[in-house]
């Protein structure tokens, strides 16, 4: 657990300041992705939006708030998973992730997975759940169907966000979370990692550097 901590940590300070790709010209902050490192499930989205870009943390914001109440659905909540998305700085104007961004950024999230190594991955929508099963079907034929990836499960589900345009979906997003409690069986949870503080002095600048990177790796 604290290796996979530590690891992750890494990880982050050495692609934060990423520039692959031109999505790094307009974000406002690299989102990483945040959860327990050793967690049993992993999310998977798109792209961070206008709130995520803002905050430096991953669905945040109306979706997110659709999340936690799916998590909490099935007795769950975001200290017990991971997190992240395939593209880890915003496309303006929440623009469709381009192919080229894709394939530049997903060896980013390829180690999150290796390291965190969850028994489960949920992809929400498309493009993430084309991503991990290496597919170019659609996320409507895919959707709520377990499959099985490198001694993992992938079950791909709608994205919360897809609720904000079409409230109906909202069922069909607790039936898939009741799934995924299914899935991981009664009791078979990863436990919440302590959250980190950091106390040295430093000037304001570095300061409010440090509390970005904080707030991103506060729940690893
Ligand atoms: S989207 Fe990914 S590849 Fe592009 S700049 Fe951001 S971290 Fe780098």
């Amino acid at each position: 657990m604290e290796d996979k901590r530590e690891k992750l940590k890494s990880f982050f300070y050495k692609i934060k300041e990423c520039q692959e790709c031109e999505l790094h010209e307009g974000r406002t902050r690299f989102v990483f992705g945040s959860g327990n490192a050793a967690a049993e499930l992993m999310f998977v989205g798109e792209a961070p939006g206008k709130n995520e870009d803002l905050q430096g943390l991953p669905f945040v914001g109306r979706a997110g708030k659709i999340l936690d109440d799916l998590l909490g659905s099935i007795g769950m909540n975001r200290k017990e998973v991971f997190i992240a998305n395939v593209l880890k700085c915003r496309p303006p104007d929440n623009r469709d992730p381009k192919i080229d961004e894709i394939n530049t950024c997903k060896e980013y999230l390829f180690e999150q997975i290796n390291t965190i190594d969850p028994l489960v991955i949920c992809t929400l929508g498309k493009y993430s759940t084309q991503l991990i099963l290496d597919t170019s079907h659609g996320i409507t034929g895919l959707r709520g169907k377990v499959f099985h990836r490198d001694g993992r499960t992938i079950l791909p589900i709608n994205h919360p966000a897809a609720v904000l345009y079409n409230p109906s979906r909202i069922e069909i997003l607790q039936k898939d979370f009741l799934r995924i409690k299914d899935i991981l069986g009664s009791g078979n949870k990863a436990e919440p990692a302590p959250v980190e503080t950091h106390e040295d002095e430093e000037n304001d600048s570095e300061k409010d550097n440090k509390d970005d990177d904080s707030r991103q790796l506060g729940l690893f």
